[in-house]
């Protein structure tokens, strides 16, 4: 499958049409971004490292009965995934306080919650990507309420699943943001990314951090964590 027109360029990945109307391309760059494109940077080898991480993850995801957009890995940077309709909310679980819950309440980072938590941010960046309960979503029609349902039973088990896998390779899953979108029959799939620029993974011994905090607090190191991660994920490196 080869690509056609660009339909889309964001701050981490392109998207592109491809001749089959129900299918596109996802192309991972190495730009980084965050605190809502307020700082920019490059993290080398980044697109190589989510692209494999995020297709190695989905199928596995698919095994264990969640649906997603993943189709095919097509090279190094390149991924062919079913075409959706994004529902515009950015799904956040967290098991462990951190980022801007821990802001938020004023809390320290580290607090082990005896049961998770989902949220919702209005995924629009001019907003800033605000919080949002159920009802505003269902008000603005940002989904219907079975969606949200949906939504919310895959988030927690994609939760259970990547829990249980990261801690068998010393990771500990702190946080993540997940994507989900529309097929054309009004389907509910998960889409977009799970890699350490969406998801908060400490070592589980040390408590070092092995994700995009390392770039948003300049803390250095990126590379060799996201390396890290691909290494202890799946036994490879860039
Ligand atoms: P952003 O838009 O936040 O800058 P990216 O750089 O990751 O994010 O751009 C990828 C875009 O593609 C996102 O807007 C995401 O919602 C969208 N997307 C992810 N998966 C699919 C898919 N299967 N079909 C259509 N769009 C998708
Ligand atoms: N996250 C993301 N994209 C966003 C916002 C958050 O991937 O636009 C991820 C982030 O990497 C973390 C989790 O969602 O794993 C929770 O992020 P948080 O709400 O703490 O916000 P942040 O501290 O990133 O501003």
């Amino acid at each position: 499958m080869e690509k056609t027109v660009q339909l889309y360029e964001g701050k981490a990945k392109k998207v592109f049409a491809t001749a089959d109307e129900n299918l596109c391309i996802v192309s991972y760059k190495d730009d980084a971004t965050a605190f809502n494109g307020e700082k920019k940077g490059t993290i080398l080898g980044k697109g190589v490292i989510n692209n494999r991480l995020t297709n190695r993850l989905m199928s596995l995801l698919e095994q264990a009965g969640v649906p997603t957009h993943f189709v095919e890995e097509l090279s190094d940077r390149e991924t062919l995934v079913k075409k959706v309709s994004i529902v515009p909310l950015e799904v956040i679980i967290r098991n462990i306080s951190a980022g801007s819950f821990a802001k938020r309440y004023g809390v320290e980072e580290g607090i082990v919650f005896s049961a998770p938590t989902i949220e919702f941010s209005y995924k629009n960046d001019d907003l800033g990507d605000p919080l949002i309960n159920d009802y505003h979503a269902l008000a603005l029609k940002l989904a219907t309420q079975d969606e949200i349902d949906t939504i919310k039973k895959y988030a927690f088990k994609v939760n259970d699943f990547l829990k249980a896998f990261m801690l068998e390779h010393d990771i500990e899953l702190v946080d993540f943001k997940l994507e989900f979108g529309r097929l054309s029959d009004g389907t509910i799939v998960l889409a977009d990314e799970i890699s350490p620029d969406t998801c908060r993974l400490w070592d589980v011994h040390t408590h070092e951090k092995l994700d995009k905090d390392r770039f948003r607090r300049d803390m250095g190191g990126v590379e060799d964590a996201y390396n890290e991660v691909m290494r202890r994920l799946l036994g490879d490196t860039v």
